[in-house]
């Protein structure tokens, strides 16, 4: 079965062909800036410049023409409104030229399917660390539920605020992880530590890391270093947790920030102490990606989900991981 997957929930546009468990193609066009950071309608006219180019190419890396495509899969949820709008527009459109059946799917969902394929994890604890999305999710009782998540905003956006305010630009994880690995590591900057039970928060510690910015008393290196130590340390805390509660061994990264080495280096320390195994997907499939929607539109459209109605088709930007209704497993 040949999929076209298409991802749009934020600064990503992708396409990519999948033809059922080889990935194709993967491609993708990221929306930066050099100052300030994601504004929803510029990142959407970016998404509408790039989206015919992006498809355009993954079928040609394919070698695959648009009349073989058994199935068009989008990301419906969650994400930015503007954003996914383009992504259903595009798949309607494609459905309505050339009649292929399309379903929408949710992003987060297929970074664990994503995951699990390319890895071959079985039963996953999956930490997902990315741009608006922190969340601990597992496979539980028929659902896919949220052990742990932010209260605030997403890792990612915490690690793009601080690297905008000290004028990074935008994505700022991979400048920050740069510059952390020049930082003191003999001596730890005290920030806050926010774990509420399953849940964390950031935006005290993005407060705290501004006063201390401001102040001149530290080195940036120093504070990079920090940062990514108290934060990283929190998100582990709680994929651990959830590793004990639903006694599963299996622990699975996903989102864009868990390309971060040090996040990755902090999560193989954990399953060796506790006898669990660690699955590092690669880059591509980390970061937002359309072959991982690809996936979860032919997983489950094999489970018997229909064409969506083009009439009826749309975006649901709020929902939640726990309330996707789980036809493959
Ligand atoms: P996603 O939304 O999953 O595509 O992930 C995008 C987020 O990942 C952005 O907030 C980036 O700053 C962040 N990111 C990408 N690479 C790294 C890295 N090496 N370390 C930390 N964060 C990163
Ligand atoms: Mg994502």
């Amino acid at each position: 079965m040949i999929v076209l997957g298409i991802e749009s929930t934020a600064h990503t546009f992708g396409a990519a062909i999948i033809k059922d468990r080889d990935v194709l193609s993967n491609e993708r066009d990221l929306f930066t800036t050099e100052e300030g950071g994601m504004k929803p309608f510029e990142v959407a006219q970016h998404h509408v410049a790039c989206c015919d180019e992006i498809i355009k190419k993954a079928l040609d890396k394919a070698n695959v023409s648009i009349k073989n495509v058994d199935l068009i899969s989008y990301s419906s949820s969650p994400g930015i409104g503007h954003t996914l709008r383009i992504g259903n527009m595009v798949a309607k459109s494609l459905h309505a030229l050339h009649n292929i059946p399309f379903v929408g799917v949710n992003h987060c969902i297929a970074h664990l399917e994503i995951g699990d394929m390319t890895t071959g994890s079985k039963d996953p604890v999956l930490l997902y660390c990315s741009g608006a999305n922190t969340q601990v999710i597992a496979y539980d009782g028929g659902k896919y539920r949220i052990f742990g998540e932010t209260l605030d905003i997403g890792i990612g956006n915490f690690i793009d605020s601080f690297a905008r305010y000290i004028k990074l630009g935008f994505p700022g994880g991979p400048k920050i992880e740069k510059l952390a690995l020049e930082g003191n590591k003999e001596e730890l900057i005290d920030l806050p530590y926010c774990v509420k039970g399953m849940d964390v928060v950031f935006g005290g510690i993005l407060t705290n890391l501004k006063t201390k910015y401001n102040s001149k008393e530290y080195k940036v290196e120093d504070l990079c270093y920090s940062l990514q130590e108290t934060v990283f340390a929190m998100m582990i805390e709680t994929a651990e947790r959830a590793m004990a509660h639903c006694d599963k061994n299996e622990l699975l990264l996903g989102g864009g920030v868990a390309c971060n080495k040090r996040l990755q280096e902090m999560a193989r320390t954990m399953c060796e102490e506790r006898g669990a195994k660690l699955f590092v997907p690669e880059n591509q499939f980390l970061v937002d990606n359309a072959a991982m929607i690809a996936w979860q539109g032919l997983i489950e459209f094999q489970a018997g989900r229909k064409s969506d109605e083009a009439e009826t088709a749309t975006i649901q930007p709020y929902l939640r991981t726990d309330e996707v209704e789980v036809l493959w497993r």
